[in-house]
């Protein structure tokens, strides 16, 4: 075994590799950019090193940056993590030619699955179904759309070089072609370089079912069984499970059986992951999967695989990398139970999914489950990076009980600060198709009505936001709370009004505190009484609405107010920013970022008048491109941005000059 490895990555899958390094004695070394230096995996790694500023182009990416902390830290090996290098063969033969390992595949097998249309014949070859389709050299548009007639609508147009769902263009009809595949072609151009494309059949119940494979460097290959990824939004995968519901024994030997050739052969060794497509428009069956792509390192997901098998697949990176056989043959592993993991991200899904940023005010993690994370309480969320705060992973006996689990550690992660996607993930345990394991890739798409909206809060949940805005609920600066009150001079003056701003409304309540803990609280006609029982520390409430008693968490930062009560959170904020943070407001005199992002154009400089609606600033962010435009007629004043330069949500882009009466001019 090594006695030290560096681990070329950051957030929780270099935090995760650490703590198995730990647990085997070896010790680890830390890389950063300037934006991590106070990040969890510099602090748990044994030693960490500096390469570069925030940009992941001159850190993460900056290969020579990481030799050289290889070589100051005298690591001897390099694990990579999923994502920056750990897909890069350039990267495999600079560490090897560094005389260090690299802990994952040889540079080959990367490059042999590396584009997809080579993969697939090469898996043809291999005997491994392959989805029906066209992956050949020729790309002219003509014979594309012969070969789109020959396989039958609707068709998928994929780069071949793709990756995260770029690229891709779903083709219901044939005169819809032509148009497709130029603009597949000019994203997959734009994303990787390259604007060659395949085409293939596109399935009518698609489920995305992956096996995880595991080589060594004595021949042996063996297969950790299946994982279901078939909940996606956008072809992203949103929750993922182990096993895959309704596989029979047959199914799951067929398609072990086609990972593990896969893998051979390539001469796999370490930790890899064949992805099929199956087709369920008739149920699962054995004969309608097919290879999609091999991923050719850990996966995001390899935790619900960890869970039933209770194995940790690090470990076993380590230990093929360091030249020890498999820990196990094949016919030792066997599934245990069921699991799920969500995935947290910082992002509005009612928003289309825009990603977000800010500092994490307050990040509780729920007991009894596994949390994979690699920030903590008071860290950023920054734009420079993937906006994933955590890995939820629960395990139980069966289906329904891992996802009962995961459902109630969901309600119990409790995250201020910046907006997450985590009600939309408990809405999702909780839709009927999916907890009856009637999944395909296309259910989040449909069920998006009901699935991606925040419900608004129900009227204790209001009435408790009222007080909170009011400052009469701030357990935490006291802790004894009811001290503070007694002085409170307004007790016994009636109503007082407050505006709360919540889910894009602006609520007016009257609250009325009737003694030291009871409150009446007022809006649209309604009235609500309650008695704060308990308030303790933490921001911890308990109410007695009368007919009901309702524990809430109330956190404070500045005018933002999220309260966690009955499994869901809500945002609020008090009057004096309602109407600031929204992408309205920005309107008058100003152009601001409605996400974190790149600018990409700048169409005008300083003094140039512009009209309402003309273009002003592109940004690119994430997988998507904004054009901003003029909220009004008037004249350009500063434009504090270039192209080029990275955004958080809501910095000034363009400024426009103040509206002047006419003559006041005259004065100049
Ligand atoms: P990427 O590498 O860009 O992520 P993949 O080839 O892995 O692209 O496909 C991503 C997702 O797109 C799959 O998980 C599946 O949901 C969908 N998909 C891919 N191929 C097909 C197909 N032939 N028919 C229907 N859906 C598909």
């Amino acid at each position: 075994m090594f006695k030290k490895i560096l681990i070329a990555n950051r957030g929780e899958i270099a935090c995760r590799i650490i703590r198995t390094a730990r647990r085997l004695g070896v010790a680890t070394v830390a890389v950063y950019s300037d934006a991590d230096r106070r990040a969890l995996h510099v602090e748990l790694a044994d030693e960490a090193y500096r390469i570069g500023p925030a940009e992941a182009a001159r850190s993460y990416l900056d290969i020579q940056a990481i030799l050289a902390a290889c070589k100051a830290s005298g690591a001897e090996a390099v694990h990579p993590g999923y994502g920056f290098l750990s897909e890069n063969p350039a990267f495999v033969e600079t560490v090897e030619a560094a005389g260090l390992v690299f802990i994952g595949p040889s540079a080959t097998a990367i490059r042999a699955m590396g584009l997809k249309d080579a993969a697939k014949a090469l898996m043809e070859g291999a005997g491994v179904p392959v989805v029906p389709g066209y992956h050949g050299e020729e790309q002219d548009g003509t014979f594309l759309t012969r070969q789109a007639e020959a396989i039958g609508y609707p068709v998928l147009i994929k780069a071949r070089a793709g990756g995260g769902g770029k690229g891709m263009r779903k083709v219901e009809r044939p005169r819809d072609f032509a148009a497709a595949l130029a603009s597949a072609a000019r994203e997959s151009e734009a994303s990787f370089g390259d604007g060659r494309v395949l085409v293939e059949k596109y399935m009518a119940k698609p489920r995305h079912i992956e096996v995880q494979v595991f080589g060594d460097n004595h021949g042996n290959v063996v297969h950790l069984f299946e994982r279901d990824c078939s909940a996606q939004r956008r072809h992203q995968k949103v929750i993922e499970e182990a096993p895959a519901p309704g596989m029979s024994a047959e199914m799951r030997a067929a398609m072990g059986a086609a990972a593990v050739r896969a893998a051979q052969a390539i001469g796999y060794s370490g930790a890899g992951t064949v992805e099929f497509i199956a087709d369920v428009s008739e149920g699962l069956r054995a004969d309608r999967f097919f290879f999609m792509e091999m991923n050719t390192r850990l996966q995001v997901e390899h935790p619900v695989t960890e869970a039933i098998t209770g194995l940790d697949l690090v470990e076993w990176q380590l230990r093929v990398a360091a030249g020890e056989p498999l820990p196990k043959r094949q016919e030792d592993l066997a599934i245990d139970g069921w699991a799920f993991e969500a995935r947290i991200y910082a992002e509005n899904p009612a928003r289309d999914f825009l990603p977000a940023t800010g500092r994490l005010v307050r990040f509780d993690t729920p007991e009894g489950v596994r949390v994979d994370s690699g920030v903590r309480a008071g860290d950023e969320i920054t734009a420079f990076y993937d906006p994933m705060i955590a890995k939820v992973i629960a395990h139980g006996p069966d289906r329904t009980a891992a996802l009962g689990r995961l459902a109630a550690a969901l309600a119990q992660c409790r995250i201020a600060g910046v907006t997450t996607n985590t009600g939309f993930l408990g809405r999702l345990c909780r839709e009927p198709h999916f907890a009856a394991a009637d999944v395909d890739t296309g259910l989040i798409g449909r069920e998006a009505a009901a699935l991606l909206p925040n419900p608004p809060a129900g009227p204790r949940v209001l009435a408790l936001a009222a007080i909170a805005a009011l400052d009469l609920l701030e357990p935490a600066i006291d802790p004894d709370p009811w001290s503070r009150l007694i002085g409170f001079r307004l007790w016994g003056q009636g109503w007082q009004v407050v505006f709360v701003e919540h889910e894009g409304e602006t609520l007016e309540f009257r609250v009325a505190p009737s003694d030291r803990r009871r409150f009446e609280v007022e809006s649209g006609g309604k009235r609500l009484g309650l008695t704060i029982l308990r308030s303790e520390g933490e921001g911890t409430v308990l109410a007695d609405f009368g007919d009901r008693v309702v524990e809430a968490v109330v956190v404070r930062d500045g005018r933002a107010i999220t309260l966690f009560a009955e499994g869901a959170s809500h945002l609020f904020h008090t009057e004096e920013t309602a109407g600031l943070h929204g992408e309205e407001e920005a309107g008058g005199d100003v152009v601001a970022a409605p996400m974190p992002g790149l600018v990409r154009l700048v169409a005008v400089a300083a003094g140039a008048a512009v009209t309402k609606g003309d273009p002003l600033v592109t940004m690119e962010a994430m997988k998507m491109e904004l054009v901003l435009t003029a909220p009004r007629d008037g004249v350009v004043e500063a434009v504090p941005v270039a192209p080029g330069d990275q955004v958080s949500e809501g910095a000034v882009l363009l400024r426009l000059a103040a509206e002047e009466p006419e003559q006041a001019g005259l004065g100049n």
